[in-house]
């Protein structure tokens, strides 16, 4: 893996959006991660957590 930009870093939750199930882009700054969905618009906060049944999203700030 090639980190050209160590400050922020990007990836998409695969059907990560609570509101439509569409892919979401989340972006992972030193503030924290934050996600806005491409199809409906939607804005949040994930959160991600390990179990052990894979990873876990769930999402904090959706309503604020
Ligand atoms: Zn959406």
């Amino acid at each position: 893996m090639t980190e050209a930009h160590p400050a922020s870093r990007d990836f998409t939750i695969p059907e990560g959006c609570p509101v439509c199930a569409a892919d979401l882009p989340v972006r992972v700054t030193a503030s924290g991660p934050s996600g806005v969905c491409k199809h409906c618009g939607w804005l949040g906060r994930p959160v991600i957590t390990v179990t052990h049944r894979g990873l876990s999203v769930s999402y904090e700030g959706a309503r604020a």
